[in-house]
């Protein structure tokens, strides 16, 4: 900075305050968003940070892309060294030892589908290996059938020392539910443990947000379920997690009924009655998890359980078109 150079003739005291003026002036016209979209997990991600320095941005972009391809090399089901591929493949033969932290996420995933009873379940993937939504197949009746009665989440036993059996042969699991969300959750805090303030990062339907928008709130929109071009809604949110699942991310209609992505456990079939559901609350990885849980029980069932859950809130958009908030977004 040649300025600083320049010989100063005013007083010292005087030609210090201008230094540090400009100095200020030039570290904030470099602060700025940084923005950057990416392919991860299956999905388009998209992170936009506030930093006063561009490389320290550029450097932590690349990070949270580091972040997520070590998580998709952990928890893919579409990669054979994945921590998840090797439990689908031995845990019904024998034990098997995973890493802490795809144990810790498997406890997460247990509480939640003893919490849902069921409705939230990983083994959902006994019978979701049998749909290929891109290639419009389903499983016939018998496959389901057989399938159907290895999906039960008290299957997948966590044992000792980061140690995980499957009850029996036929039980698979699959993390798509929380993964997206876990992975959102643990990039953001990279974020923060570097200084950044002010970020929204976001990956398919899962997104947080750190801080505010410098001054006013994010405002994250709510897809419209049924257009494309269309939100449902705009919520104005800082410092907060929000997940949405919906029956239109991946899905074919064969015979006018819509095979989706998420499944309900009790039938092997996609779960119907709702559009789609949105939470918001502190942690991805619960919004994540919740949303998809809340889609399968229902309105019913998922209004009362997100009632009960300190935090967290939902948005429910049902078959006839109709929105509903739980309690703490409803209008006074
Ligand atoms: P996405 O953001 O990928 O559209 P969601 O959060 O809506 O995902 O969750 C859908 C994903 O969750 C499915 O693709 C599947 O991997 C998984 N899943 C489907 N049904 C269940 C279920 N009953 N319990 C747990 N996970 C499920
Ligand atoms: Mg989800």
């Amino acid at each position: 900075m040649t300025f600083l150079m320049k010989p100063c003739r005013q007083p010292a005291l005087f030609c210090f305050v201008i230094a540090v003026f400009l100095l200020q002036f030039t570290a904030t016209a470099n602060a700025q968003w940084q923005q950057k979209s990416f392919q991860t997990l299956g999905t388009q991600a998209y992170i936009e940070l506030w930093s006063e320095d561009s490389k320290q941005a550029e450097q932590l972009i690349s990070e949270v892309q580091a972040e997520f391809e070590r998580i998709n090399q952990l928890m893919s089901p579409y990669i054979a060294s994945s921590e998840l591929s090797l439990l689908n493949r031995e845990a019904a033969k024998k034990p098997v030892q995973v890493s802490a932290e795809m144990y810790q996420l498997l406890q997460r995933a247990r509480q939640i589908s003893q919490q849902s009873n069921g409705a939230f379940d990983i083994t959902f993937a006994s019978v979701g290996f049998y749909y290929d939504y891109r290639n419009h197949k389903k499983p016939d009746a018998t496959v389901l059938q057989k399938a159907r009665q290895y999906v039960n989440y008290q299957s997948v036993e966590l044992l000792k020392n980061n140690t995980v059996r499957f009850a029996q042969p036929g039980v698979k699991i699959d993390l798509g539910g929380i993964a997206k969300g876990y992975a959102v959750e643990r990039s953001i805090a990279l974020l923060a443990q570097h200084g950044i303030s002010n970020a929204l990062l976001t990956a398919g339907g899962d997104t947080r947000l750190l801080g505010d928008k410098k001054g006013k709130p994010w405002l994250v929109a709510i897809k419209h379920p049924r257009q494309d071009d269309k939100y449902a809604a705009q919520l104005p949110l800082e410092n907060s997690a929000i997940s949405t699942s919906g029956d239109y991310e991946r899905y074919f209609i064969e015979d006018g009924v819509r095979y989706h992505h998420i499944l309900d456990p009790k039938t092997g079939q996609s779960a119907t009655g709702l559009l789609s559901v949105t939470v918001t609350g502190a942690d991805t990885t619960q919004t994540d998890a919740l949303s998809t849980t809340l889609f399968v029980l229902g309105l019913k069932q998922g209004m009362a359980l997100i009632e009960q859950i300190d935090g967290y809130d939902a948005i429910f958009i049902t078959a006839e078109r109709k929105m509903h908030f739980s309690s703490g977004l409803s209008q006074p």
